[in-house]
């Protein structure tokens, strides 16, 4: 397959999966899930807020059989939406990172608050909360999904510029460090 059916292709499988960016299939996310179906080192079977019924979308998509849906407890999915108890919410912002689709607002020191209708429900902010002031509760507003894939993009975009930033920065220093060392060896 070339690189543009490739792309095509990660293209509408992501179309077809629920973006709550849960990553309960073992991947960062609903593209990068795409992305390793394209590459046929994963099942079809691995999301569960997709379902049988996503299965078997997946399969009609690709020609393959379908499978039963794999995942690891036997519970339906409920869609669901996380809330901050902002009595006990003490400011350390250590969800806003988990978060995949920057739905979580609030700085340093202050309060934290859940933008309800952003939230996908991924339960991924509550594993950091020194507190555990976060709960999911049943969600109350369907997020929708277009929109969570555009967030998720960004915030994707802006981790890896910031990660780019990070090595150019690393790699000044080093010639920096460089520098001085060939300068203090010159002197003596
Ligand atoms: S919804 Fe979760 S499990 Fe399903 S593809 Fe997206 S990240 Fe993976
Ligand atoms: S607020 Fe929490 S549950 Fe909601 S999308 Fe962000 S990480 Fe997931
Ligand atoms: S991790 Fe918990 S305590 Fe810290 S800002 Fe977030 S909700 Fe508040």
């Amino acid at each position: 397959m070339n690189n543009l059916n490739s792309t095509s292709l990660v293209n509408q499988i992501d179309q077809l999966l629920p973006q709550t960016q849960c990553g309960q299939c073992g991947y960062k996310g609903c593209k990068p899930y795409a992305e390793a179906i394209v590459r046929g080192e994963t099942e079809i079977n691995r999301c569960p807020p997709g379902g049988q019924q996503g299965v078997e979308r997946l399969a009609s998509l690709l020609g393959v059989s379908v499978l039963p849906l794999n995942v690891p407890f036997d519970s339906e999915y409920m869609p669901q939406q996380a809330i901050i108890d902002e009595a006990h919410c003490i400011g350390c912002t250590r969800c806003l990172s988990p978060c995949p689709v920057d739905a979580i607002i609030g700085a340093n020191k202050q309060l934290h608050t859940v933008l309800v209708e952003e939230c996908t429900g991924c339960g991924l902010c509550l594993k950091d909360c020194p507190v555990d002031c976060i709960v999911l509760v049943p969600a109350t507003i369907a997020f929708d999904p277009a929109q969570s894939r555009k967030r998720y993009q960004a915030k994707s975009v802006r981790l890896a510029i910031q990660e780019q930033a990070k090595v150019e920065r690393m790699e000044k220093q080093k010639q920096l460090l460089a520098k001085i060392k060939s300068a203090k060896t010159a002197d003596t």
